[in-house]
């Protein structure tokens, strides 16, 4: 399988919840290496942007006031099919539905307050990483 990158935010519920260091770890013990990481409190603007595909969305409205809510954890994680890797350890996007042992069965309250995002393909990984850090600052290791 190829190495790829993908984007993962712990959102403000999790960082709420002082568990950065727990779903870090789920990451590093599959094998997923942070190749960048930044705490960002997103303006109002950043978190439109960032989810304008789902603009037309019902729940539109509220996940922007739950993102801009407090800080989120941004982080670029790289290694062998990472994108679908990070999904598995995800879980499904409602905790009630996702799989025990995901990190939305394990750490998020809600549909809307579901602790992690991340990309859910290669294209859209790429824009999501290029959207938090120049490729500069992104460290292959
Ligand atoms: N979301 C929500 N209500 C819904 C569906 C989605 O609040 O009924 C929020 C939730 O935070 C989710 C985000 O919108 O993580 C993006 O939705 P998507 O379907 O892309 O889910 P994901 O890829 O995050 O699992």
């Amino acid at each position: 399988m190829a190495i790829e990158r993908t984007l993962s935010i712990i959102k403000p519920d999790a960082v709420a919840k002082n568990v950065i260091g727990k779903i870090y770890s789920r990451f590093e013990e599959a094998g997923l290496k942070i190749v960048a990481a930044r705490m960002v409190q997103l303006s109002r603007a950043e978190a439109e942007g960032f989810y304008a595909v789902h603009a037309a969305r019902p729940f539109f409205k509220d996940l922007v006031e739950f993102m801009i809510s407090g800080p989120v954890m941004v982080t670029a994680l790289e290694g062998e099919g990472a994108i679908l890797k990070n999904r598995d350890l995800m879980g499904a996007t409602d905790p009630k539905k996702a799989d025990a042992g995901t990190i939305r069965a394990d750490f998020a309250d809600s549909i809307d307050a579901n602790a992690v995002h991340g990309s859910d393909a290669a294209e859209t990984a790429a824009v999501e990483i290029a959207y938090y850090f120049p490729a500069l600052n992104v460290y292959s290791r």
